[in-house]
Formats: C-alpha cells, sequence, structure tokens
C-alpha cells in the first residue's frame, strides 16, 4: 500500500495517519519501537533544517532499515519545503512524500507554485504523496510560547479558497489554518471544528492535514478526526519529552559519557509519547 492508500483508508474509516518529526537517529528508534509495537502505520518528516542536519540519504537509508526490519509501512515527508527547488531536490533524494508549504505568497503565486511541483513529482512517480497549503500559522515551529497567542482571523482558511486550491493543484493532502499553532502557547490551544468541518464538504475525497498537533487537548483531537482531519502532525511534544530525559539523566549521572547510556531513557521517553498520540489518532492496528 501507498502513503494514498493509507489516508485514503484513514478518511473512509475516520481515523488519522499520524506525522512526526526527526532530526536524529535517537528520534527515530523511539517512535518506530512505539508504531511496531502498536502496528500503526507511520510519516516522518524532515523539515527543510532537519533535512539539512540528519542528511537527506541517512534518513532515506535509515527507513529503509526499519521498513524491512519491523515490517512497517513508514512513510518518509519533506514537511514544510518552502519553494520548488527545495521540494524537487526532496523529490530527487527519494522520498516518498512532499509538502509543498507556499503559504506565505498569494493564492495566485501558492497555486502557480503548488502545480509546479506536483507535475514535478507525477511526472517522477505518481506515488509519492503530495501537499499544499492555504492560510498561514502564526508561529514558528517548535517553540514554548511563554505568552498568549492571538490568532488573526485573515490567517484562517476560507473554505472556498481550499476548494480552489485543491481542484486547481491536484494536490493529495490539504493542510488548513484553523485555529492549530506550531509549537506550544501559553493559551490552550482552540481548533475551528465547524471550520474543518466546512473544508472537508468542499474538498471531496482530498485527505486533510492538521499541522502543530502538540499541545491540543485530547478532545479536540477526537472532534478534528471526526470533522474530516486524516493526518495530524506532532514535533514540539517529542522535542520536549527527548528534551526533559536528556537533562535528568545527565543532571542525576553527570559523570557518564557513553552515548547510547545517556539516550536509553530519552528514547524510551519518544516511545511513551508516541504511543499515547497513536492511540489518541485511532492508528493502532491499521497495518
Ligand atoms: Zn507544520
Amino acid at each position: 500500500m501507498t502513503l494514498n492508500d493509507y489516508l485514503n483508508k484513514a478518511l473512509k474509516e475516520g481515523w488519522a495517519v499520524a506525522h512526526f518529526n526527526i532530526s536524529d537517529a535517537v528520534t527515530l528508534a523511539g517512535i518506530c519501537e512505539a508504531a511496531k509495537e502498536l502496528g500503526a502505520p507511520l510519516m516522518i518528516g524532515t523539515s527543510e533544517g532537519e533535512r539539512k542536519f540528519i542528511g537527506s540519504a541517512q534518513a532515506r537509508v535509515m527507513i529503509n532499515a526499519y521498513r524491512d526490519e519491523y515490517k512497517l509501512p513508514i512513510f518518509l515527508n519533506a514537511d514544510h519545503h518552502k519553494s520548488v527547488s527545495k521540494a524537487q531536490e526532496a523529490v530527487d533524494a527519494d522520498y516518498d512524500s512532499i509538502h509543498i508549504d507556499l503559504s506565505v505568497a498569494k493564492l495566485e503565486e501558492n497555486i502557480k507554485g503548488t502545480k509546479e511541483v506536483v507535475a514535478y513529482v507525477k511526472s517522477k512517480n505518481k506515488d509519492i504523496s503530495v501537499e499544499g497549503e492555504v492560510g498561514y500559522l502564526v508561529t514558528e515551529s517548535s517553540k514554548i510560547y511563554k505568552e498568549i497567542i492571538e490568532i488573526p482571523p485573515e490567517s484562517l482558511t476560507k473554505p472556498e479558497e481550499a476548494a480552489r486550491f485543491v481542484q486547481e493543484t491536484g494536490v493529495d493532502r490539504f493542510a488548513p489554518a484553523v485555529g492549530n499553532l506550531h509549537g506550544i502557547a501559553a493559551n490552550v490551544k482552540k481548533l475551528d471544528i465547524a471550520r474543518i468541518e466546512a473544508i472537508r464538504s468542499l474538498i471531496g475525497d482530498t485527505t486533510m492535514v492538521l499541522h502543530g498537533g502538540s499541545g491540543t487537548p485530547d478532545e479536540q483531537i477526537k472532534n478534528a478526526i471526526e470533522a474530516g482531519i486524516n493526518n495530524i502532525h506532532i514535533n514540539t511534544e517529542l522535542r520536549v519529552a527527548y528534551a526533559d530525559a536528556l537533562r535528568k539523566f545527565l543532571n542525576e549521572n553527570p559523570e557518564e559519557t557513553t552515548p547510547y547510556k545517556m539516550f536509553a531513557p530519552v528514547i524510551e521517553a519518544i516511545k511513551q509519547k508516541t504511543a499515547e498520540k497513536l492511540k489518541l489518532f485511532g492508528s493502532v492496528n491499521r497495518i
């Protein structure tokens, strides 16, 4: 089954494929262990920065190794690639999925660039899944904000623009701005469920992605899936679990220098957080 097959299955059955970001082998190990135990398909994402750090070829080889050893459908996504050329670079590096994010541009420009990426991808391999985005998230990825974040109404996705974008670009996945935020803010996140429903009713069988899932109350995640979200991104919560576990270990064991000892509790923390999300998204035993 291809990634689009899994996304379509999630759409039909009312659950969400989980997407987690990585920039190292430690995070990937924890995520894959949880998915193996729970029988969940996975999307692993690297943003432009994460991809540069870990290396495209290195990420590809590690994902392939887990696919083979754990018999898991794991798909590698170029997350938030912000130019046509960067997106093409990831296609050429054998990514399974491309998220072209031109959401800061005007709608016309966004449609034009996204179409170009769709054409490039489909000319190479029609099984590669492409995601586009309209509306913008006001916070930066993976920061912890101490202040209350106000979401300006003009940043939210207009359902009719979503419909036009999906129709004209032919993307496989659509990412809206519906009250979601990257990172974790001081205020509790509040998703605009009615807007998700309105967009869902206008985009046919296109799957819909929720970015910035970290820190969203479980009940809202469930409502969002019911309203038509089929793919959910978590990054910050894993990063926090990682940093907390490592800090705690090093505070308690200041003399330790063996990486596999230092990172064992980190892998365990990532595994637990991942398992929690896979259960919440309904993606257990969906392989
Ligand atoms: Zn995102």
